[in-house]
Order: structure tokens, then sequence, then C-alpha cells
């Protein structure tokens, strides 16, 4: 027997263990099978070789637990070790085998797990004692029993062992008993070792006799050895990567498309990613990318290793080339990672194009579970935005889809407007925008339905991205402001028409918005009354509250444009009856004002070439007594028209009218709106 200290540089590497790795306990048993894992594959490396000639045998990597005894054992019938091994490559942490192991044999080795950091030693994390009994599968090799009970020292004896390969005896911590129950250990396994190379078994089948689950002598194994994704595409059919991603995924709808990865040059890489149904937010989940380490699952959020919106794909990546174990940071800016991020991006670009080429129906009745993804990644990955440009659709309020450049021939020639911008007009809601979508259809012009939470952000993009285009909300303006063709005929109102009119609606719009009513000719079949909002401010707020940094927008209240159409017979109408029922007080009111204002000017004239200072007291007094006139008319102005728009039904009614088309009629006025309505159809 012989006994020593690890070499290790510090005394104290078992506490760091325990403690440092404490919130990550669960991955010992990762490392653990995988070194089994890599003994046995480094076993088949050397039969391929020649230089092992015996029987393999099973190869079955075994784990058994025992609650009673607070124990696990994991046993494999690798390549063994050596007493001098253990030594070598235990006893001295920093001297992993891999390195030289590799040199000798890379050409024979299917695929190595290691350099994991701590490996075998995390053992210690969850266990006082740690016992090795291993037999070498070298001729005349001795069993050994190495035993350490988590000091720095250890103890190695000659053992007698029969069956070739390794056995590792934990013997839990007070604190990590839990690690023996059955069930934990299934769920650790299930967790990290589900697609492992070598099979691994953990208990035995159970079958359902005589009402209850009996277990049977057959061992359960609990991977499967050959995942889809380490298949050679071209014997894949598509329904076993549906049946896959059922595997994966159990309980999720089945994806929209798939696309196997498979790299061998600069960088390793194999994988199968799914693009799932995203129809808005709720649906978006991420960390469902599995990445894993020669079929070693590692970890499930790979954002440091694929750009952020390729992390709403499902699936799995497999590469030895990823840096495990290093800081994120350090992750983001390894070359490797860099070219295995933009080959997935290109690849995930390609993938679409191809699609949308080959099967252009199907591309576009995925479409809508698509889009969010697809302009997540075209807003947030610029070389992605340049790829997909070709292949991305837009959707018109007639449910027809066109890519960039056919849209842009589509609408052209009629939605060009006097500046020689093409003007795209959208809704983001084709059931409360409705008529202001028939209205700009009468006039021959396409609406795009953009009405998913990114639009908003989107609309932006592409009005930077496509030359000379300009992007307009349906509901944001007269359909003959969206798009100005020419200059615009205002009507020929009557002094102070307009102001008045404006005191008129403001007295029965809903309170707690600002309204700007302008007298516009619209055509004489557009609506009387139209209640916009301007395209910028609308943006400017829809932005602040999907969080673009303007949050003080959001105490700003709404504001909105109200357009009477001159043109419109009710307008007329209503216009009229403001002349007959105000329409001397009124003019009054003006003939008044006009001569106030006459009377300043006549001031101001006198006094042109004088400095504020020089002129006189009795000329300034004068000019504060007029401007306070003034206010007072306007005061007048304004009690005439309140009083008008009390009396008027046919004011409130247009004004409730316009309100409704928008969604704003709600409550006690929409009540009165329908008894007022009721009223005139008696
Ligand atoms: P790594 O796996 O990164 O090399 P470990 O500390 O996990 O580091 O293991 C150190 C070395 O011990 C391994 O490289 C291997 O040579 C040897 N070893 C560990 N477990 C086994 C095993 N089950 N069978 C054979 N050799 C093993």
């Amino acid at each position: 027997m012989t006994n020593g200290k690890i070499g290790v540089t510090t005394e104290n590497i078992f506490p760091v263990i325990k403690k440092f790795l404490y919130s990550d306990r669960d991955i010992f048993l990762r490392e653990l099978i995988a070194n089994a894992v890599d003994a046995v594959q480094k076993l088949k490396a050397l039969a391929g070789a020649g230089s092992f000639k015996d029987d393999l045998g099973d190869l079955t990597i075994r784990v058994a637990s025992d609650e009673k005894a607070n124990t696990i054992t994991i046993t494999d019938r690798g390549i063994g070790m050596t007493a001098e091994e253990v030594d070598k490559y235990i006893n001295q942490i920093a001297f992993s085998s891999a390195g030289d192991f590799l040199e000798k044999y890379k050409d024979n080795i299917g695929g190595i797990i290691g350099h994991f950091g701590l490996g075998f030693y995390s053992a210690f994390m969850v266990s006082g004692k740690v016992e090795i009994r291993s037999l070498s599968f070298k001729e005349g090799a001795r069993g050994v029993k190495w035993t350490c009970d988590g000091s720095p020292e250890y103890s190695m004896d000659e053992i007698s062992k029969e069956d070739r390969g390794t056995e590792i005896i934990l013997y839990l911590d007070d604190d990590a008993k839990e690690y023996a129950a059955k069930s934990k250990i299934k769920g650790l396994l299930e967790k990290y070792c589900k697609f492992m190379p070598v099979p691994i078994s953990f208990g035995k089948v159970e079958e359902w006799k005589d009402g209850k689950y009996v277990e049977t002598d057959k061992d359960e194994i609990v991977n499967d050895t050959e995942p889809l994704w380490t298949k050679a595409p071209k014997d894949i059919k598509d329904e076993d990567y549906m049946a896959f991603y059922r595997k994966l995924y159990p309980m999720q709808e089945d994806p929209l498309f798939y696309i196997h990865l498979n790299v061998d040059y600069p960088f390793h890489l194999t994988g199968i990613l799914y693009f799932p149904k995203i129809k808005d937010r709720m649906d978006v989940s991420k960390n469902k990318i599995q990445l894993y380490c020669n079929q070693m699952f590692v970890t499930d959020s790979v954002e440091s290793i694929v750009p952020e919106f390729l992390t709403l794909l499902h699936g799995v990546i497999d590469s030895p080339d990823i840096p495990l174990n290093v800081s994120r940071s350090y992750l983001q800016s390894d070359s490797n990672v860099k070219k295995i991020s933009s080959y997935i991006t290109r690849k995930v670009a390609d993938r679409l194009e191809e699609i949308s080429k080959k099967d252009k129906d199907s591309f576009e009745s995925k479409w809508d579970n698509l889009k969010l993804f697809i302009e997540y990644g075209m807003l947030t990955d610029e070389k992605f935005f340049d790829r997909a440009r070709k292949f991305a659709l837009l959707k018109t309020t007639d449910g027809k889809f066109f890519g960039y450049d056919d849209y842009k021939k589509l609408i052209e020639p009629e939605q060009t407007d006097k500046d020689k911008k093409v003007v795209y007009l959208y809704t983001s809601d084709p059931v409360s925008q409705y008529s202001y979508i028939e209205g700009a259809k009468n006039k021959g012009y396409q609406v795009l339905v953009m009405d998913s939470q990114l639009d908003a952000h989107f609309v932006n993009l592409l009005e930077q991205k496509l030359e000379n285009s300009k992007f307009a909300r349906v509901d944001s303006a007269p359909v003959d402001q969206l798009i100005q063709k020419g200059e615009i005929t205002r009507p020929k109102l009557q002094d102070h028409e307009e102001n008045d009119m404006n005191y008129a609606f403001r007295h029965i719009l809903p309170e707690g918005a600002e309204y700007n009513v302008k007298i516009e000719n619209l055509g004489a079949d557009a609506a009387p009354v139209l209640i916009t909002q301007s395209e910028f401010m609308r943006r400017y707020r829809d932005m602040s509250a999907l969080g673009g940094g303007l949050n003080f927008t959001g105490e700003m209240p709404a504001s909105y444009n109200v357009e009477l159409n001159y043109e419109n017979e009710i307008i007329k109408k209503v216009l009229a009856e403001k002349d007959n029922e105000a329409g001397a007080e009124l003019s009054g009111i003006n003939k008044k004002t006009s001569e106030l204002a006459a009377q300043i000017k006549e001031i101001n004239e006198k006094n042109k070439d004088k400095k504020a200072e020089e002129i006189s007291r009795e000329d300034r007094d004068k000019k504060d007594e007029i401007n306070k006139e003034i206010d007072e008319c306007d005061l007048k102005r304004k009690d005439a028209m309140n009083k008008f728009a009390d009396k008027s039904v046919l004011l409130k009614q247009i004004a409730d009218i316009a309100l409704l088309s928008n969604g704003m009629l709600k409550g006690k006025a929409l009540n009165d709106f329908i008894s007022r309505s009721l009223d005139l159809l008696k």
C-alpha cells in the first residue's frame, strides 16, 4: 500500500471544489460518466488501430446507487488504469491524459470528451470519500484501488479485479444524500447523458404485471447512442426529424422547418435546428437550444454562442470546438465561437432562402408563424437583414404575399408622392382600422398588415433600409395627405371658422386627449369627420411603450387630428347650421375683433421704427387694453360655440361616428350615442 499527497498546488483544493462549484453540483455525474465514455472510446480506438486484440464484449457503462449506504457506483469496461496511470492522471490533478493520448491515436478517435477542467475531482462536490477500482486493458496489468477521503491524502493498494475497466464509488456527503435517490439520478442522466455515445444502464426495465410494475432482468438503457444529428442527412426522412423534435420537446407543437448542420472545417459542428411556430411574444421561449460536446450535454443557454435572435430556435448543436467552462465574455471573443455563430446564421438564412424559392406556397402559408423570428433577426443582426431581404415577405390586407422588390414594383406607379417617395401604407389592426383601409383601397392603394409586436420597430428599420420609402399607418391622416400627389387646395373659410370649430369639437370630444381640428377638402365621398393620430406621434408613443427608452411620453396625453371634410354634404350642413344658430353673434364678435386688430395695427405702424423701450406709456397701456378685449371676444366666441355644440344633435352625431369608427367611443358616451340615434329614428 502507498500513501501520498495529491499533487495540487494548494492544500485547500477540496473545500474550493465544494464551495465554489456548489451551485452546479449536478454536473459531477456527467463528468464521471464522460470519463467512462472516454475510456470506452479509447479502447475502441485501440481496437480499431489493432493495438487491442481481445474481445471488447459488452461496453455498457453501469450506474448504480444504494440509498441505504448512500453510495453511487459508476462502472465502465474501458481501458482502465494501471497504478502508474492512477498516480499520473489522478494524483497529479493538472495533468490530463487526453492530450498525449490524442497525439498518439488521433486518427482513430471517434470523439473524446475531455478538457472539462475539474473532471474527476468534481466527485468531491458531493462525496466525502471516493474510491477508484481499476484494471487496465494492458496485458499482465494488476488491479488497483485508490481511495481518498477528501483530504489531500490518498491511499493506493493492489487488489484483485477480474473485469477490465474502472469502477468509481462515491460515498456521498451528508448534505448530498439526495443524490442516491433513484429519481434524482434518473433526472441527471436524462438531462446530461441522454445522447452519450456509449450505452449507459441504470436499473432494470420495468414491466406491467398483475396490476403493478415489476422489474425484469433486462438492463434499462437510458441513452440513445446515435441521436439523429450524428447521422448523414441523406439517410434521414422528414418524419425522422419531426419524431426527433418530439423526443426533445414532448409538449411542443410541431415545428415549421428544420436545418441539419454539418461542418468539418474550419471547426467541427453538427446539429439540427428547428423553427418553432411563433405567433406572438407569449410563444417565445429561449433556452431551447441544447449545446452538446461529442453528444454530452453541456448547457441549454447558448446566448453567448449564437446571435440573440437564433436563441428563438429549438434543437441541438454539438461541437467539440466551443471552449467550455470559460466566461461568457471570453466565449464571445473566441474566434471559433465567432466563426460558429456566423456559420449558423448563414445556414439559417440559406435554408430559409431555399425553402422560399423551392416551395413558395408553403413558405407563404407559414409566414405568419415565422415572421416574428425573421423580423427579430433582421432588426438585431445586420448581416441577417441583408440576407433576409431577399426572402422576407410583406403581406397585404388582401392576404397576398410579396417579396420586397416585387412589392415596390407593384405600388410604385400609384403610391409615389410628389417628393418621389414610395409610400407604404400599413395597418396595425385590420379590424379597428377597417374604414381607413377601405378608404385607401378605394383609391386603388395597397395596404400592408404590420400587426406584430415588433412591427413598430420594424417599420422604422424598413424606412431606413428601403431606398426612397416612407411608411404611413393608414389611419394617421386622410388618405390624400398620406400620399400627397400635388399641392392640396384648401377650402375658402370664413374668418375664424376653423378656430370656432375647434371650440365646438373640443367641447364634445372625450376628455384626456388633445384635439386639433382642421377643415380640409377630403373629397365628396370621404367621411365627414376623420380622427387621426400623426404617424410621428404614434410611432413615438409605440416605441416608448415597447421600451425604446423614451418613457416620458407615457405621461403625455394622446393628441389627435380631427379633420372635417369640407366637401362632405354633412359638414356643409353643420357649417350652415352653425351660421343659422350662432352666425349673427359670431359675426358681431368677428367685426369687433377686426376693429380691435386694426387698432393694434395702427399703434404698431406708428411705432414701427422705435425700440420697445421708446414706445410711450400711453401706447403700451392702450395695446394691453385692446389685447384684453380681443381675449374677451375670443371667450365669447368659445361660449357661443359651446352653446351651439350643446344644442346640435348633428354635430354630436358625426363626432361620435368618427370616434366609433376609431374604436374610441365607450361607456356612457357610447350609450348616449345609441339613445340619441334611436331618438332620431322615432
Ligand atoms: P480529464 O477527463 O479532463 O482528462 P479528469 O480529471 O476527469 O480529467 O481525469 C483525468 C484522467 O484520469 C483522464 O484523462 C483519464 O486518463 C483518467 N481517467 C479518469 N477516469 C477514468 C476512467 N473511468 N477510466 C480510465 N481512465 C480514467
